[in-house]
């Protein structure tokens, strides 16, 4: 039995094999792992599809081993207890991040490393609308908080209603690449459109050289996703539960 009800130790963790890719361009990277969708009993991804949930990369590498007969393992658990202390605790949840951000300035110093950090490694939240009050200051999100660290993305929220464009919400130290699912293309060409990169999950070894009319850039060499050059289809290679699927149309060929 896994213990899904209490406090989290940490929120964020370096256990990637893509921050490792980051670290030799020189980005120390954090990423923050939640239940994606409604898995923790809450829904963390509100424009997730039957397609994406399928494929999730929340049951890649760690994630999906050794899961026992309810979908958990360590890291599953984990995750939950991260979303339910979202969910139930939020001002307790924003002080524990704080912490973890200040945690990811000083080892990226110790590495000599820039700091750059993704919050929705396995979920959709608008963090920018997230506000916050650190030591009595009050601030409108963590990346105003924490303007030298890199925050970016991945997201299937329609790009207006999140962009620069729609109010001017989203802080210049915030970079988002919007997700081809099966079912959203005419916002991903609308983000095209609007200058923003969109990210499309391809089944095999080798990426098209051109797709939705823009060059590919292979998203598989490193994770930085705010260093990638405008405007371009950001190539992923299929991992986890993708490799198997060809059925749900969110893996392209
Ligand atoms: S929106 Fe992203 S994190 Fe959420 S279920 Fe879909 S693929 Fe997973």
């Amino acid at each position: 039995m896994y213990d899904l009800t209490s406090m989290p130790d940490t929120l964020l963790s370096n256990a990637n094999p893509k921050t490792r890719k980051n670290m030799k361009l020189g980005f120390y990277t954090e990423i923050m792992h939640l239940a994606p969708a409604t898995l923790s009993g809450s829904n963390v991804c509100t424009f997730a599809t039957e397609g994406c949930k399928a494929v999730c990369l929340n049951t890649a590498g760690h994630g999906g081993i050794g899961l026992d007969a309810d979908g958990l393992n360590v890291q599953q658990a984990a995750r939950i207890r991260r979303t339910r202390f979202y969910r139930d605790h939020r001002d307790a949840f924003l002080a524990m991040l704080v912490r973890d951000l200040r945690a990811v300035e000083r080892r990226a110093a110790r590495h000599r490393r820039k700091p750059a950090v993704r919050l929705n490694g396995t979920s959709d939240i608008p963090w920018e609308r997230q506000p916050l009050t650190i030591d009595g200051e009050a601030y409108p999100n963590v990346m105003r908080a924490f303007p030298d660290i890199k925050f970016y993305d991945y997201t299937k929220v329609p790009i207006p209603s999140r962009g620069e464009r729609d109010g001017g919400t989203l802080p210049r130290n915030y970079s988002l690449t919007f997700s081809l699912s099966e079912s959203n293309m005419d916002d991903a060409l609308k983000a095209l459109e609007l200058g923003v990169n969109v990210a499309v999950v391809f089944r095999g070894p080798r990426l098209p050289r051109r797709y939705l009319g823009c060059w590919v850039i292979d998203g598989d060499r490193h994770d930085l996703r705010f260093r990638d050059r405008q405007v371009r289809v950001v190539g992923l290679r299929a991992k986890g539960d993708a490799v198997h699927d060809h059925t749900s149309g969110f893996v392209h060929d």
